[in-house]
């Protein structure tokens, strides 16, 4: 079971909106894909609906008051499931942060839903910005992290200090690796680059670059209003629910995805 951290040091560089679109990419690959918002804000649940953002989640298991089948959200894309942070006040997010720190429950969630059945291809966690305990324990639980690099310089400017924490926690034992980073928010091509975005995209190395851009777009303020994934907002998707589907095939191999999964539902339905 692959699990993927979107993660970075900035708040507000497109993380959600990553975490939500690829998890549906990869789910209507064929993957089946849990995305779990271990962000106490409650990102995905907030982007979504008020039946998700009020459900419990995460922190009720971790805190050991909710079974972990009680916290899974199945959804009408098959093979997608969600799982909230779940609502806490402030005292609730300091048990929640010393659960993940002291009894790493995040690993222990995490190891249940590998012995589950039929089981997860790939779990994909949000992440709060910043390296707070939910995120470096997100870091600690995964196998493999992406950072989504927003188009900006401040952004361009905190990518390499997230890149070296990122190595300092290998250096320290975690197991994950850098899959790669997604340029978000990027201006359409032609445009003029008076930040030097794009000149500095192109100096980090093409094996880290992960394609394609994801284009700053009003569909992502739409999608969120209706509380879908782009690609559920209308039957003929907008374009932009085509580059994450892109995004996904770019990433399948470097995640260890390899092989189309077999997608076994029998026939499907032709003639009444
Ligand atoms: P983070 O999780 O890193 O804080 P979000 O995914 O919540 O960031 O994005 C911050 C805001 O930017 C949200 O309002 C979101 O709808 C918007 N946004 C994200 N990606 C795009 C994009 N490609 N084009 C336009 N708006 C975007
Ligand atoms: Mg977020």
């Amino acid at each position: 079971m692959i699990v993927l951290s979107v993660a970075s040091q900035k708040g507000g560089v497109g993380k959600t909106t990553v975490a939500l679109n690829l998890s549906f990419a990869l789910a209507v690959r064929g993957w089946r894909t849990l995305l779990i918002d271990v962000d106490p804000q409650g990102a995905v649940g907030l982007s979504l609906n008020t039946r998700v953002s009020e459900a419990p989640g995460l922190i009720d298991v971790a805190l050991g008051r909710s079974a972990l089948s009680d916290v899974i959200i199945p959804t009408h894309v098959a093979g997608l499931s969600l799982m909230p942070v779940g609502t806490m006040s402030y005292r609730e997010q300091a048990l929640f942060e010393r659960a993940l720190q002291e009894q790493r429950a995040l690993e222990q969630l995490l190891a249940r839903c590998r012995e589950g059945s039929p089981g997860w291809d790939l779990v994909i966690l949000d992440t709060p910005a910043g390296f707070t305990v939910p995120m470096v324990s997100s870091l600690w639980a995964s196998s493999h992290v992406i950072t989504p690099l927003q188009a900006e310089p401040v952004a361009l400017r905190a990518l390499p200090r997230f890149l070296e924490r990122v190595r300092e926690l290998r250096g320290m034992g975690a197991g994950l690796k850098l899959a790669g980073i997604v340029l978000t928010m990027a201006p359409p091509a032609g445009l003029a680059d008076p930040a030097g975005v794009e000149t500095a995209w192109n100096q980090y190395p093409e094996a880290i670059r992960l394609e394609p851009p994801i284009p700053r777009n009003p569909v992502f303020l739409e999608a969120s209003g209706a509380g879908v994934p782009v690609g559920l907002l209308r039957r003929d998707p907008p374009p932009v629910a085509r580059a994450f589907d892109r995004l996904a095939a770019h990433l399948e191999p470097r995640l260890g995805l390899n092989a189309q999964p077999a997608v076994d539902d029998g026939p499907l339905p032709f003639v009444d």
